[in-house]
């Protein structure tokens, strides 16, 4: 994932942070607009985060995310579902530091539109067929041994998908890393899984244990690792599972709840790829693979816009706030 990319492609070149007033009469945007209140919480982390990049190897990331979207513009466009005007972001300057809070909320929204936008074309391809929620775990790590744990979490899931056992003719993963009690890296694999529609009834139809047995194997462990295996529902779509599978890589919570834990997730997650595709899904959902070109999302972009307003970030205050253009 090219994280050290910078990228302004998409903004306006007219668009430069403003400097900070103390005008709390200009309107919030969380006010304006609810549904864009995300961008308080998102942007307030950020500023956590370049704190926490100040001062360490990772200086130019600190400089980066501390800039990261400090001015929005948005563009006032019809509300199908409201009948009203409703706010649609149209640029802002993305860091694009790889464990930002904001871009990696971006990134995700991007990943989830994509997903949405695909896997009803491959429920139409294989209407018969079953998915199946996966998730692989093994024993929690030193957050320093994170990167050789999760290239032998690669390793053994390259063995599990090689098994005559294996059921799926497709796949979709992602990586997640949750920081324990201990302060220990848990490193997991959430896997959507598309089985043939003869599955559950036939021969080949795996049990919980069954799949534990499979992993411990493939992982060449000397303990039962803990898995959990959820069916979809018959005549369910896979797309509620969406959420869960294309979230953060590391919650936000975590990512700011320690410094040294933080800057060394930096070291051992550098460039490593957190979403794999494989068999048919990998036809449909590659894409996923990469990083988003476009952290704006302008599925939108054939509507005219009413007017432009722009909002800047108030470090302070943790709001962003309306300012003049
Ligand atoms: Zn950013």
């Amino acid at each position: 994932m090219p994280d050290c990319v910078s990228d302004e492609s998409a903004v306006a070149s007219s668009i430069a942070p403003q400097p900070e007033t103390s005008n709390s009469q200009q309107l919030a945007l969380s006010e304006l607009s609810p549904r864009d209140k995300p961008w308080d919480k998102h942007r307030g982390n950020a500023d956590k985060v370049a704190a926490l990049y100040a001062g360490s190897e990772f200086q130019r990331y600190s400089n980066r995310v501390e800039f990261c979207s400090e001015l929005l513009k948005f563009g006032l466009v019809p509300d199908a579902d409201e009948g009203d005007l409703k706010l649609k972001l149209r640029a802002a300057r993305f860091c694009r530091v790889r464990h930002c809070p904001v871009c990696q909320w971006r990134r995700s929204l991007m990943w989830k539109a994509k997903a949405y936008k695909v896997l009803p074309r491959v429920v139409e391809a294989y209407p018969k067929h079953r998915w199946l929620f996966l998730t692989l775990t093994q024993k929690n790590v030193p957050i320093s041994e994170l990167r050789d744990t999760l290239a032998a979490m690669n390793r053994g899931f390259q063995r599990l998908v090689q098994l005559k056992a294996f059921p799926a003719i497709g796949w979709l993963r992602s990586t997640e890393v949750t920081r324990g009690r201990d302060g220990n890296g848990h490193p997991h694999f959430h896997c959507l899984l598309l089985v043939p529609s003869g599955y559950f009834a036939g021969k080949n139809y795996l049990r919980q244990s069954d799949w534990v047995e499979l992993w411990r194997k493939s992982m060449r462990l000397d303990y039962d690792p803990v898995l959990d295996v959820q069916a979809v529902k018959k005549g369910s779509q896979p797309m509620e599972l969406v959420p869960e599978l294309l979230k953060y890589c590391t919650k936000e919570s975590d990512l700011v709840a320690d410094r040294e834990w933080f800057l060394e997730l930096t070291r051992q997650m550098h460039k490593l790829r957190t979403i794999a595709t494989g068999g048919i899904l990998k036809d449909y959902l590659k894409e996923l693979e990469e990083e988003p070109a476009d952290l704006i999302g302008d599925s939108e972009s054939g509507e005219v816009d009413e007017a432009s307003l722009f909002f800047g970030w108030r470090r302070r205050e943790k709001k962003y706030r309306m300012v003049d253009r």
